[in-house]
């Protein structure tokens, strides 16, 4: 898969993908993530991208001729299956959205700033919004990264163990079971005997139980779904 960041700040987004699973994948060749400064398609000597908003108002817009050149230049060379813009205003970011993107092959994802982008680009250069939630970050890096990070890990071969995110949470609209490591007990605080049993079957059957009970109590509206 490739993902073709467009961001006025490329050194906010280099972290992320420079560590741990994101990194894996990459340097696995599963994922290609390319971050483009938007201020290179500024034909403006300041690297302007950004100019007042029209009606008056407080607040910057960015301006749609940096945007075309960036996303234009990008077709020429590739056929994208998403064009996203991160916006708060857009379709929440859930699991299944994750799903659906992790099995693209290209995507571009446009990071806005200060009062949002001119609505052209919305209108005419964008295939689909993103939020990651009800609030307004100052930038669509932080929320590129959170959508980047949640669809590469689906990608096939980046998680060691395959089935691994099939059992997190919101496959299936559940929330994970609980899950502990050594020691079996710590203060006087044990683990559930059940899970040193050895019993697979069983272990699955408490899981799961365990599962519908938290889903119940923390998600009712997704238990809802399911039930
Ligand atoms: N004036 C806009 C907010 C602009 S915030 C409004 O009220 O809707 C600046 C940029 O941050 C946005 O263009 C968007 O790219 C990003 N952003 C802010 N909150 C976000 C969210 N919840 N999800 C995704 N992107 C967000």
């Amino acid at each position: 898969m490739r993902i073709d960041i467009i961001t006025i700040h490329p050194d906010l987004l280099e972290s992320p993908f420079k560590h741990s699973i994101l990194k894996r994948a990459a340097q696995k060749g599963l994922v290609e993530v390319n971050l483009i400064n938007l201020r290179d398609y500024s034909t403006n000597k300041q690297k302007q991208v950004d100019d007042y908003t029209f009606g008056g108002g407080a607040g910057m817009v960015m301006m749609i001729e940096p945007i075309a050149a960036c996303i234009n230049h990008l077709k020429s060379e590739r056929t994208y299956d998403e064009i996203i813009y991160t916006s708060p205003d857009g379709e929440l970011l859930q699991q299944k959205t994750c799903n659906h993107f992790s099995t693209l092959k290209n995507i571009i994802v446009l990071c806005g700033h200060y009062k949002g982008i001119d609505e052209r680009v919305r209108e005419y250069l964008i295939t689909k919004e993103i939020s990651i939630g009800d609030y307004v970050l100052s930038g669509g890096e932080l929320a590129a990264a959170v959508m980047c990070d949640s669809i590469i890990r689906l990608l096939p071969g980046v998680l060691n163990d395959e089935t691994s995110a099939l059992t997190d949470s919101f496959q299936d609209d559940l929330l994970a079971p609980p899950v502990y490591t050594r020691p079996q007990e710590f203060n006087g605080w044990k683990v559930p005997d059940i899970l040193m049993s050895g019993h697979t079957a069983e272990i699955e059957k408490w899981r799961h139980e365990r599962s519908l009970e938290r889903t119940q109590q923390r998600r009712p509206d997704l238990f809802k779904k399911t039930n």
